[in-house]
Order: structure tokens, then sequence, then C-alpha cells
């Protein structure tokens, strides 16, 4: 008997040894989720929140409005002007600026971002290029105003600027439904159609585009070079967070299954590239927030707190794509009412 027992205790710890495999397998939600955090470690801990489809960081940081933020310089030739939630990266070229987003609305740029160029010494009217990361008017609400008073170039993916011609005044695309600035946001004419792959060439600098479907359908994100002293890195920005419902497109947005086939493609461009650092236009997702709060606080000699290496950017996009399978495989919501301003559920970030 005691041989037995001992036989069975050995076949049950065998059973249980191979429960554990399945349940640490990358197809469960868990499993996925703990394989984010393990990827996050203490680096990327406050980009957590987008594996949790009950986080409610957004809708906080929304309530108030979010905080506007002194325009802060990253490197020699990038800064960022906008607030908590989203805002603007200005790369300076010797032949004037590229913008990547173009604010949320006409009145931002007048209130915000034009005053805020002009008091880190740089220009409006030197804005030859704004490259929109996607259609949802967050990100384009103040093209229309740069097109039409600096003559301002403006770049979207086919595929969205399609998606902004169907949408119809007010839609969510177009308009804000929460905040009490709700009103339409016409967009830019149809300018410049970003193809996958696209170097874009101003002055000395050279950012390469890449059309990445998922946020949105035809989300771009860019490679970009930046300079610091001697010192040159390449940084890798995502177009696009909030994780789609749908696994498919429903139009606004691109779906789960291309998002993640773009965010693994991104996360082997950057490595090719050497890419040492990250960028988001929502700065409270990949951690540039805290970034640039210590920007404004270093002093002479300390690193760069953007510069991170390949290693953690690689790490980075781990994480997220962990979250984006897990989104993946979480059953769909039930409430198909309008969408709240939560991480998982934006349509517009
Ligand atoms: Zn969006």
């Amino acid at each position: 008997m005691r041989v037995l027992a001992v036989s069975s205790r050995l076949i049950i710890g065998a059973a249980a040894a191979i429960m554990l495999t399945a349940a640490d397998a990358p197809d469960s939600v868990e499993s996925e989720v703990a394989n984010a955090r393990r990827l996050a470690g203490t680096d990327f801990a406050g980009s957590l929140f987008i594996c949790d489809p009950g986080s409610t960081r957004i809708a906080d940081m929304l309530a108030n409005g979010p905080a506007w933020l002194p325009p802060t310089q990253a490197f020699d030739n990038l800064w960022y002007v906008g607030n908590a939630f989203v805002g603007v990266w200005v790369l300076r070229t010797s032949d004037g600026l590229i913008l990547f987003d173009a604010g949320q609305s006409e009145s931002e740029v007048r209130d915000y971002l034009e005053p805020g160029l002009r008091s880190v010494g740089l220009d409006p009217r030197d804005i030859r290029y704004a490259i929109i990361t996607h259609g949802h008017w967050d990100h384009y609400g103040g093209a229309k105003y740069l097109q039409e008073r600096y003559g301002t170039r403006i770049g979207l993916s086919a595929e969205d600027w399609d998606m902004l011609a169907r949408q119809p005044p007010g839609s969510l695309a177009r308009a804000p439904y929460f905040g009490e600035d709700q009103a339409d946001r016409p967009p830019p004419k149809r300018d410049l159609v970003v193809a996958d792959g696209q170097k874009l060439a101003l002055g000395d600098t050279e950012v390469t585009l890449f059309v990445t479907p998922g946020h949105s359908p035809g989300t771009v994100s860019a490679l970009i070079p930046v300079r610091e002293g001697d010192d040159t890195h390449v940084l890798s920005l995502l177009g696009g967070t909030a994780f789609p419902r749908t696994l498919q497109s429903d139009g606004m947005m691109g779906g789960l299954l291309e998002f993640e086939k773009s965010v693994e493609r991104l996360r082997e461009l950057s490595k090719q590239a050497g890419a040492a650092g990250l960028l988001n236009t929502h700065i409270f997702v990949d951690g540039s927030d805290v970034r640039l709060s210590k920007a404004r606080q270093r002093k002479p000699g300390e690193p760069n707190p953007f510069v991170l290496g390949v290693d953690k950017v690689e790490r980075y996009y781990g994480m997220f794509l962990s979250c984006l399978r897990a989104a993946k495989l979480r059953p769909p919501a039930e409430d198909a009412g309008p969408p709240m301003p939560s991480a998982s559920a934006d349509g517009d970030s």
C-alpha cells in the first residue's frame, strides 16, 4: 500500500505539473498578463494598466481635464508640447519642423502649441510637416488650422484619410464625447498619403514611417533619429495605443489581430534599426510622462532618461504584445454601448 500511495502521489504530481504547464502556456489571459508583468519589470510597471480592462487610469486623468505640462526638450532636436493625456512631439531639422500629431483642436494649437513652441525658441511658421499617427480627433484636431495658417503638409495613411472622409460631423472619430468641448473637428484637406516604409526627409533629418494598422485602420508609426551633443539615437514611435474591442476592423479601429501583427513588426523594425528609446503621443502609455519630468529636473552630466537601450525597447513591445494577446483571449464585452474613455475601450486615444 505504501508503495502504491507513493506512486499515486507521483502520478498526481505529474498531472499537476502538466496542468501547470498548460496554465503557463501563452494561451490564457492569466499567462499573458503574467508574462506582461514579468517583461514590464519595474521599468514599465506604469504601463501595465493597458493589460487591465477595468483600469480607470485614463478616466481619472480626463475627469478634471488633463494637466498641461511645460513644453519640454527631450533631445537637442526633440520637444514635447502637450498635456498629460495627449500632445505633439516636435522634431527640429535644419529646414524646419516635423510634428507628430497636431493637437486635439484648433483652439489647443492657438492656446498651447503655438505659444509653447515660441517659449522654447521655435517658430510655428517653420512647421513644414505634421504626421498624424491616426485619424481620431485627439490626434488630428489641429491639423486643418496648421494646413491653412502655415501651409503645413499633413500626412496620414490612405486608410485613415479614407476613414476621416467617411465620418459624419460630430461622430466619435471627429468629436470628443467627454469633457466640455465636444465640438466637431473638421478634418484637414486630403494631402500627403503616408506609404509603408516611406522615408520623409527634411533638411538634415530623415524619418521612416510605417503603416501599422490596429488601433485605427491605418495607424502610422515611425523611427525617428535624435541627437544629443555628439550622440545620435533612434526612437521608436508607436502611433496608436488603446486596444480595439473587436478582433477585426470596425471601420474606426483596426482590430486586435492587425494590431498584434503590427506591434510584432514594429518590435522587429525597431530592433533592426537599433532603436534605443520609445515615443508615443499619449505620453502616459510608455512612461514618457515620467521621463519628461526627469528631463525637466536633469542636471548636466546626468544620462538622458529617454535613452533606454535596445533591449528595453524590445521588452516594452513584448509587454505590449502580451497585453494585446490577453485582450484577444478575453470574451467580447457584452455592453455595446458608447465606449468609455478607458484603456480598453477608448476609441479616441
Ligand atoms: Zn486613437
